[in-house]
């Protein structure tokens, strides 16, 4: 246990008295990858993207990308009886590493937050890094994004796949309704699925729901606008053409042909962040990203679904024309922080002086710091109230409580 705030509670409810364990609420539980699904799910999406399958643009394509470098691995590992996931991450590891990216855990992105001023001081469980005083997305984390290997399971390739006739259909007649209708659908199950993908606000019911009707708008906006469209298919032929080298444990892309079709989609992604940019996007976004960071995060995308597959100074191009390769530095622990704890699911808050708002690592919930804590009517352990409730059952002991000094 490195760094304060990443454990869970001790069992006891802090400042409750001594010897009355409670219950506490379980981590989520992490599922180990099926690797033989996953072969078959790549072999599936790549025989996919060999017939001209891919619709959905960028965001399958990073998928396909994703998928592929599964695949690999899983048959790096098969024949060596290793573990798919080290192999693939190692291998990514390693090409930054080579670039000069330092991945120690204890290094982070530097950032400030655009809302508030606030520096980045702590670390973040997920590639969204969000505020250590306002809660507000400060930045997105591209390395952090490289170490995650999510990847959707059968249930989702499978939706996909059974809904594609009824997307399709739904585009050709300009039906946006039931073209919106079907991407929330899809959405759902990518985030169900996925969770780790994502912002790890997502276990907040209110900001889950409000990230699949923006991913599903953002889909609708983007899909029936015409000159995303023509980019879209132009990115198409380019993966058709797109020449491959080495043996199927160490697939790489040939970098000229790798660099038009990044070049394609460079574009693509400069229409995307514009269509982004108008007030009805802007306003589903869930994390109210500033536009830099939005921009970053399509980018990180993309770059992490192909990097597996690039040679040293290909991936150092893409990193670098793409604007990824930001300052990272060594994390130094605060020493001024308090532990305090969630009032949604029990766990530890590292809060910092002056910290009005922070996300809960654990469950993703914003917690309204500036309002103090207040003791839990049933055991005594003080809790920190989610933004905007004023009652809440107690994380231990299930005993509704009211919040103290709320008006
Ligand atoms: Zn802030
Ligand atoms: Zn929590
Ligand atoms: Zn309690």
């Amino acid at each position: 246990m490195g760094l304060f705030g990443k454990k869970r509670g001790d069992g006891n409810p802090p400042g409750a008295p001594a010897g009355g364990k409670q219950p506490q609420p379980a981590p989520p539980a992490q599922q180990a990858p099926d690797w033989q699904q996953v072969a078959r799910q790549g072999q599936e999406l790549a025989a996919q993207a060999r017939a001209g399958g891919l619709r959905r643009s960028f965001a399958d394509l990073a998928r396909y990308g994703q998928v592929v470098a599964q695949v690999g691995a899983q048959q790096v590992s098969t024949a060596q009886g290793g573990t798919g996931t080290a192999m693939q991450t190692g291998n990514v590891r390693g090409l930054l590493a080579a670039l000069g990216m330092n991945w120690n855990s204890d290094y982070a992105k530097r950032c400030t937050c655009r809302t508030c001023g606030g520096p980045k001081r702590l670390p973040s469980p997920s590639a969204y890094l969000y505020c250590d005083y306002c809660g507000a997305l400060a930045d997105y984390d591209f390395r952090k994004a490289c170490d995650s290997t999510a990847l959707p399971g059968p249930a989702y390739v499978n939706l996909a796949n059974s809904m594609r006739a009824t997307t399709d259909a739904a585009k050709a007649a300009g039906d946006q309704a039931a073209y919106r209708e079907a991407q929330r659908r899809l959405f759902e199950a990518y985030v169900t699925e996925c969770p780790q993908a994502v912002s790890h606000r997502v276990g907040d019911a209110k900001y889950r729901a409000g990230l699949v009707n923006y991913m599903a708008e953002t889909a609708v906006v983007n899909d029936f606008d015409p000159a995303f469209s023509a980019l879209a298919a132009e990115v198409i032929e380019k993966v058709k053409v797109l020449q491959w080298k080495g043996g199927l444990q160490d697939r790489k892309v040939a970098g000229p042909s790798f660099r038009v079709m990044a070049d394609v989609l460079k574009k693509q992604l400069a229409r995307a962040n514009e269509l982004s940019s108008s007030p009805t996007l802007r306003d589903m976004d869930p994390d109210r990203a500033a536009k830099e960071v939005r921009d970053h995060m399509s980018s990180s995308t993309f770059c992490q679904g192909w990097l597996p597959f690039l040679e040293a100074d290909d991936a150092k191009w893409l990193i670098s024309d793409w604007g990824l390769d930001a300052e990272y530095t060594k994390l130094e622990v605060p020493t001024d922080g308090e532990n305090w704890h969630c009032g949604r699911c029990g766990g530890d808050v590292v809060v910092l002086p002056g910290a009005k708002v922070v996300v809960c690592d654990h469950c993703g919930n914003s917690l309204d710091v500036g309002g103090g804590q207040s003791p839990c009517r049933g055991c005594g352990g003080l809790i920190t109230f989610p933004v905007g409730l004023s009652q809440i059952d107690c994380p231990y002991c299930k005993t509704a409580t009211e919040r103290i000094g709320w008006t």
